[in-house]
């Protein structure tokens, strides 16, 4: 695992952060999120070994992994218009921004037509932030109730305030996820994840720590 400084660096950190928090080596998934990088900057990471990454285009995401698609676990972590549904359902391994009802319908309506379903993350708005996706806390139980009428929900994805201590929104994201029975919880990012990690994510989605150059 000598490819990627980098890659062993937050590798590293995260490790840290669960033996701090007294969890499981290896219980966080770390996703590199490779939206808005050139191959020579993903590619020391993908000889180390790294296969799971996350995007949030499908357009790009398609782009970039058509060739490699086979090899890697893929998720979407940026939002989902409807009508994307199908390439998204098509492409993806997992989908992390499940947040209202047309797109549950949309994703139910292809996963029947493709005979194949990813596995779902909803989005979760914790700051209330109107210009952000996700659903509001106050209605994330009832939608979550409502998702699981035609999908198994695999956790809970958030991303936080640009300001302000990204703790409360984690926890806020944790109570959500524990009174509906939920075990997932992905939310950290290159600023936060050793602080996602102490509050129990079970991924973390780190671009800017893991490639230097987005475009
Ligand atoms: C870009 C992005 C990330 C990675 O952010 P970094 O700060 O570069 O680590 C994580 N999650 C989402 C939803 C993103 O869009």
């Amino acid at each position: 695992m000598s490819a990627s400084p980098k890659l062993n660096a937050v590798l590293t950190r995260i490790a840290h952060a669960e033996k701090a928090a007294g969890r499981a080596a290896g219980s966080t998934t770390l996703v590199a999120v490779s939206k808005l990088q050139v191959w020579e900057d993903i590619a020391p990471v993908w000889e180390a070994g790294h296969r799971v990454y996350g995007e949030n285009r499908v357009q790009e995401a398609m782009t970039r992994w058509r060739d490699r698609r086979a090899d890697i676990e893929l998720r979407l972590i940026g939002p989902l218009q409807s009508n994307k549904a199908r390439e998204a359902v098509g492409f993806f391994d997992v989908i992390e921004t499940l947040d209202r009802e047309k797109l549950l319908h949309a994703l139910a309506d292809e996963v029947q037509k493709q005979g194949k379903a990813p596995r779902l993350y909803v989005q979760v708005n914790t700051g209330e932030e109107p210009q952000k996706a996700g659903v509001w806390p106050k209605d994330a139980d009832a939608f979550i109730a409502l998702a699981r009428k035609a999908f198994t929900i695999e956790g809970l994805m958030c991303i936080p305030p640009a300001d302000g201590p990204p703790g409360p929104h984690f926890a806020l994201l944790g109570r959500i996820a524990a009174r509906n029975g939920l075990e997932r919880l992905s939310m950290g990012m290159s600023g936060d994840f050793e602080t996602a990690v102490r509050f129990g994510a079970t991924s973390v989605r780190v671009g800017s720590a893991l490639f230097s150059h987005r475009l």
